[in-house]
Formats: structure tokens, sequence, C-alpha cells
């Protein structure tokens, strides 16, 4: 069975222009100083910055009660909960472990996890930017893959990884 021709490899290079794969043995980090915070309780594990197609891949980690700035998505996020719960002020669900969230382009929200949630980590892929608004939807501020290498760098460079560690999540 396993030298039938479905269990063998492709036998060609990869195309020369094609970025290298990232693999991260460890998504879930055991040194603490890999998560980049972002606010009270808030904080941000970077695994794929794709500078060349504008769009990046975190897990975002809150302990206890946390807010992440309200703000609007101009292109889809993909959202899949691994640990704990939380939900946006704007709809009535909750999203839990175990769930997959899609945010729709256009969509303004604000991310809460509430006090008796002891931490929760969520996976997203967030595409273009978050553009971070008042409750009137007047703009404030923005993240986009940019801002985010470089919020990396500069805790990095901070709390002693050096500001290179975020080179190797780039692509
Ligand atoms: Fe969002």
């Amino acid at each position: 069975m396993l030298n039938s021709e479905k269990w063998q490899p492709y036998r060609h290079a990869q195309p020369a222009e094609a970025a290298k794969e990232l693999v991260i043995p460890n998504a879930m980090p055991d040194d603490e100083r890999v998560w980049v915070p972002v606010d009270d309780n808030v904080c941000f594990r970077p695994l794929c910055l794709s500078a060349s197609s504008g769009y990046w891949v975190n897990l975002l980690r809150v302990r206890k009660a946390g807010v992440l700035s309200r703000h609007r998505h101009p292109q889809a996020v993909h959202g899949f909960v691994l640990k704990g719960e939380w939900r946006y002020l704007e709809h009535d669900w909750v999203a839990r472990e175990g769930g997959y969230v899609y945010e729709a382009p256009g969509e303004t929200h604000t991310l809460v996890v509430d006090p008796h949630v002891e931490e929760m980590i969520t996976l997203f892929q967030v595409n273009g930017a978050m553009i971070y608004v008042d409750p009137d939807g007047n703009n404030v501020g923005y993240d986009d893959v940019f801002t985010r290498i470089a919020k990396c760098r500069a805790h990095y460079e901070e709390n002693g990884l050096g500001g290179g560690y975020i080179d190797q999540f780039i692509r």
C-alpha cells in the first residue's frame, strides 16, 4: 500500500517565487515574552504576518475581563476559539471554545471578555486592516499587518527577545 503512487511525494521543486513555509511547533508559546500586549489584559501572539498579501494570523489572549477596541473591518475575518469565550457588544451571541466565527467586511464591533472568564484564546486571521472608531464610527486609528509588525518588533526589542525575533513570522 505504501508504495502505491498516491503515497509518492511530488517529485519537482516548489516554485522559485514561492515564500518559505512557516511551521511553528509551539504556537501556544512557553515563553511569556512572545505575547505582545495591546490593552489591559489583552495581548496577541503573532503566527503569520503576510506583508505580501496584507493579512495577519495571530492568537488573541484575554485574561479575566478585557476589551478589544471598537473597530471596523474592510475585509473578512476568520476566528476559531481555542479557549474560553467572548462576545461582541453589537451582537447577542457568544463565541465559545471550539466555535468558529466569520466576520463579514463592513462589520464594526467591540470584542469583550467578561470577568468570569479566566482566560480566552482565539486564533484570528485578519485581512486588510482594523479601523478603530468611536461609537459614531469616526476613525480614531488603525492596525494593519505593518503596524502589527512594528508593535511586535518594538515589544521584542524591549523585552530582550530582540527586534529581529519577529522576522521569522513575516511572509
Ligand atoms: Fe474584529
